[in-house]
């Protein structure tokens, strides 16, 4: 007879283990979430090596540490999909100017929203963008992300873009956060030296090269495809000069303005679409066929003020769209917690409280394409989990504003949440 094995962490009496089957799920429902009652989970080096009922998983190891989770939820950590957390300076004083009735493009006219940003980007050296980003990306942790995407983009020219991806690669480095890096094109800023075509010209001729040739520096390229930044025909220039790089794709579409954007899925290998707060339904099959995630972003339907417009769920449900969330953390849009972005998927965009669950972990890390080392609990994904201070997954959306999370685990680290 062989005695129990070790582990380093056990979690155990978990009253509601949401496991996730293999992802990405285009259907979530109670047998896909993978839910498991009375529940344990082990942990060894920093990897899941078991889980499932705690009257078969416990007797089996002996650990140096245990976690009761006190009857409460566990599921997998959050994996933000899409955010833009380095830059410099802020724009609180914008609120005011929304809630008298300035529209975006008045505030921009007065020298405020993204051109402010790109113009104190431009400006701080990277030292300052990491000092600024640091107490974000550990806020971050502390609620529970486990992963941050995060772009360029608030930049003049190539040596700007490079030095907010450098930026973001301190971060990683400082904090642990696991951050995926995106080259972005957001819009072309008012103070480059000549006109759109020369700007479009040099992001491909030096931005996109100049990225490439840093190894593993940032493994996606963005277009902020919409009214006022670039057009469809902009971004198919782009993302063809990326694509020749080796990039992989994401795009900001349909957000301000239906274009088309959504469709650019059936032209190229693109692995998410993010806000579509403006494509008609019938894009949903196109995107399910195309297996590319709908990243929804509600916390910046709020910040933005924009509630005239939502993603057809509904559609997306029905074809199979794989949907996933993001905090869409950004200088418009104070929101670093995912908590809020899946509360609020809920009651704006209809997600059911596994559906936004789903969305915020195995597949978000499949719109990351991480999916095959976590965003599940499972042996053999990384141990990236969550003990939350309620009983059931019933309770994302219904506790909103609320931190319902209260322990995270990451890797051999067990910590408080905030
Ligand atoms: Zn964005």
């Amino acid at each position: 007879m062989t005695g129990p094995r070790r582990a380093d962490i056990l979690v155990t009496n978990i009253g509601e283990l949401v496991t996730f089957r293999e992802g990405p799920l285009a259907r979530v429902d109670e047998k896909t979430a993978g839910i498991v009652r009375d529940a344990a989970v082990a942990i060894r080096e920093g990897m899941i090596i078991d889980a499932g009922p705690r009257g078969e998983v416990e007797p089996r190891y002996s650990a140096y540490e245990v976690v009761d989770a006190e009857g409460m939820m566990v599921t997998p950590a959050f994996h933000d999909a899409h955010t833009h957390l380095v830059y410099a300076g802020s724009r609180e004083d914008e609120l005011e100017l929304k809630l008298m009735g300035y529209t975006y493009a008045q505030i921009l006219e007065r020298g405020g929203g993204i051109h402010r940003t790109i113009r104190m980007t431009q400006e701080a050296p990277l030292e300052n963008l990491v000092s600024q980003a640091l107490p974000i990306a550990r806020l971050m942790q502390n609620t529970g992300t486990a992963t941050v995407e995060t772009k360029s983009g608030y930049a003049v020219n190539a040596e700007g873009e490079v030095k907010m991806l450098e930026a973001a690669r301190e971060v990683e480095r400082i904090t642990g956060l696991r951050t995926v890096r995106t080259l972005l094109a957001h819009v072309v800023p008012r103070d480059y030296p000549g006109d759109r075509g020369d700007y479009i010209r040099h992001f491909i001729e030096e931005a996109i090269p100049r990225v490439t040739s840093r190894k593993g520096l940032a493994t996606y390229f963005d277009v902020f495809c919409d009214r006022g930044a670039f057009t469809l025909e902009e971004t198919r220039r782009l993302v063809e000069a990326a694509l020749r790089h080796g990039f992989r794709i994401r795009l900001h579409a349909d957000q301000l303005e239906y274009m088309g954007c959504s469709r650019l899925a059936a032209e190229y290998p693109i692995d998410s679409l993010d806000h579509l707060d403006r494509m008609p339904p019938e894009n949903a099959r196109l995107l399910a066929e195309r297996g590319t995630a709908a990243v929804l972003l509600p916390t910046s339907m709020v910040s933005m003020r924009d509630f005239d417009a939502r993603p057809p769920v509904e559609a997306m449900r029905k074809e199979g769209v794989i949907m996933a969330l993001g905090s869409d953390f950004n200088p418009n849009n104070q929101t670093p917690r995912m908590e809020l972005a899946l509360d609020l998927s809920t009651y704006l965009y209809g997600l059911t409280p596994l559906e936004a669950l789903a969305a915020a972990t195995v597949n978000a890390a499949y719109s990351l394409r991480i999916h095959g080392e976590t965003g599940r609990i499972a042996p053999g994904y990384r141990a990236e989990l969550l003990v939350w201070g309620v009983e059931n997954h019933r309770w994302v959306g219904y506790g909103w504003g609320a931190s319902k999370v209260a322990l995270v685990i990451n890797g051999n680290r067990v910590f408080e949440a905030v």
